[in-house]
């Protein structure tokens, strides 16, 4: 990255989240943190600050969640200083395109400073091929329902986060309509469950489900971008990708056995791991069922397979595992550690509550000790174990399919698609946002169980 070399008319707006903002360029993006519209006149944070937070998301990316998750699937990117000129310009530019409702946060544009990443939706190609890659973006969410035995509500063990968060988005009128995908069947590695899964993320994509071609978001919700389409306009994008199979009316390749071919693929790519030997995860076969989900149990007829070890699933579900004791059991313990910091502030930088996010801080949260010894050590391995689990619990996979076998290509579309898996969106969860994690817990449940889990 040339500072001296960047022009504003060359980044086009990319998407954004609640924490930032993207614009993409060919091969790269460049994210910019996001602040909120009251701070907009003086910057919430120095130049310094900013820098850092950007650092530690590198670092907490590159030390911490890498490890965890597997580097092959890891890209952290750097942190780059960004001539002001352009950054005012670029988030001018952007404006326009950006959807009403992301509208209440502004870009930054006091810093100049960004996370430079390649760009997962347009991937490089080492022969270049007529059909562009295709992109989804899945942000699958928790997949685990707590056994924790501070949970306190029942109905926790018993319906899913986010099934139970769809009914408060929905009562609060975040969104039109629910969501039908339910994380746990997605997590579980059985086939029809994780087909059945995908399909309810096309119907109702919220922010869960993106497509890309060559690039470009061809499919988001409705809500995020006017000009994203219906489920026809889909098929008639991903048909040249999936023409193949029996399933034909005369030749012709019905639009179901496409629909179904793209999900068999994307199931395929989200079991597959990066080779070699493949152990299954048996354990947690068929024992998590969501009791909101409308997938039919007797429709299992090839039993559970569980996920595969090396899949990204297995490794995202492994890392939102680490919180073993429920916001309701984590509580507790945030508070000894708060305690403990407002006694002893010096502490803050020992236990690095605030980073910095390097092999000391992955080992502190690896050699957690089983039991609570009362000590603010266990306590504060309990929090971090719980923020690395949030960072699991909110990122979201990239699997990009690119069309090969380029000389088989023909008007029938490519031949086959090879795939590649990516994580990304892996900050740090403040420490700080533990209580209102806590609030929320309470208000969805209790919503939840006003509504019996009945939708108004
Ligand atoms: P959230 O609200 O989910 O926490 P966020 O504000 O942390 O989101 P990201 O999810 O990292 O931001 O980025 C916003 C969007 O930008 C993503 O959903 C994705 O579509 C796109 N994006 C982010 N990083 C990349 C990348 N490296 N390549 C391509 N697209 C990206
Ligand atoms: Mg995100
Ligand atoms: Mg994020």
């Amino acid at each position: 990255m040339e500072p001296d070399k960047m022009d504003e008319n060359e980044w086009k707006y990319h998407g954004e989240g609640n924490k930032s903002l993207v614009v993409s360029h060919l091969s790269r993006v460049l994210r910019l943190l996001k602040y909120p519209a009251e701070d907009s006149e003086n910057p919430p944070q120095t130049v310094e600050q900013a820098f850092r937070q950007i650092q530690n998301i590198v670092d907490f990316s590159s030390n911490v969640m890498s490890s965890l998750l597997g580097e092959k699937f890891i890209h952290s990117g750097e942190v780059v200083k960004l001539p002001l000129e352009f950054v005012r310009q670029l988030s001018i530019k952007v404006q326009h395109q950006r959807p009403a409702w992301r509208c209440d946060k502004v870009m930054d544009i006091y810093s100049g400073c960004a996370l430079c990443l390649p760009n997962l939706t347009s991937p490089i190609l080492h022969q270049p091929t007529h059909t562009p890659p295709l992109c989804i973006e899945i942000k699958p969410k928790c997949g685990f329902l707590p056994s924790s035995k501070h949970v306190s509500k029942d109905i926790k063990t018993k319906v899913c986060r986010f099934c139970m968060h769809q009914h408060y988005k929905v009562a609060n009128g975040k969104w039109k309509r629910p969501s039908l995908y339910c994380p746990l069947d997605l997590f579980s590695g059985n086939r029809q469950r994780m087909h059945f899964a995908i399909r309810h993320l096309i119907e109702e994509p919220q922010n869960n489900f993106k497509i890309f071609k060559g690039g470009q978001c061809i499919y988001s919700s409705k809500e995020v971008s006017d000009d994203s389409m219906d489920l026809n306009s889909l098929l008639h994008h991903l048909r040249p990708y999936f023409l193949y199979g029996n399933n034909r009316i005369n030749s012709h390749v019905t639009s179901k056995a496409v629909l179904n071919n793209f999900i068999q693929v994307l199931v395929n790519a989200l079991l597959s791991g990066g080779g070699g030997e493949v152990e299954t995860d048996t354990r947690g076969e068929g024992r998590s069922f969501c009791d909101a989900s409308l997938f039919n149990k007797e429709r299992i007829s090839n039993g559970s397979q569980g996920l595969p070890g090396d899949s990204v699933l297995f490794r995202i579900l492994q890392t939102q595992m680490l919180d073993t004791l429920d916001i309701e059991g984590l509580y507790p313990l945030y508070r000894r550690v708060e305690q403990h910091l407002q006694d002893f502030p010096k502490e803050r930088t020992r236990l690095q509550m605030e980073g910095p996010y390097n092999e000391a801080f992955l080992e502190k949260l690896q050699k957690c000790p089983t039991e609570d010894d009362g000590s603010v050590e266990y306590a504060v391995a309990k929090v971090h174990q719980y923020r690395v689990a949030m960072t699991a619990k909110d990122c979201s996979i990239m699997v990009a399919l690119v069309p090969s076998g380029e000389e088989e290509e023909d008007e029938e579309g490519p031949a086959a698609l090879s795939y590649s898996v990516s994580i990304l969106d892996l900050d740090p969860k403040p420490f700080d946002s533990i209580p209102s994690q806590l609030r929320l817990d309470q208000k969805i449940v209790s919503c939840y169980l006003k509504t019996g889990g009945a939708l108004p």
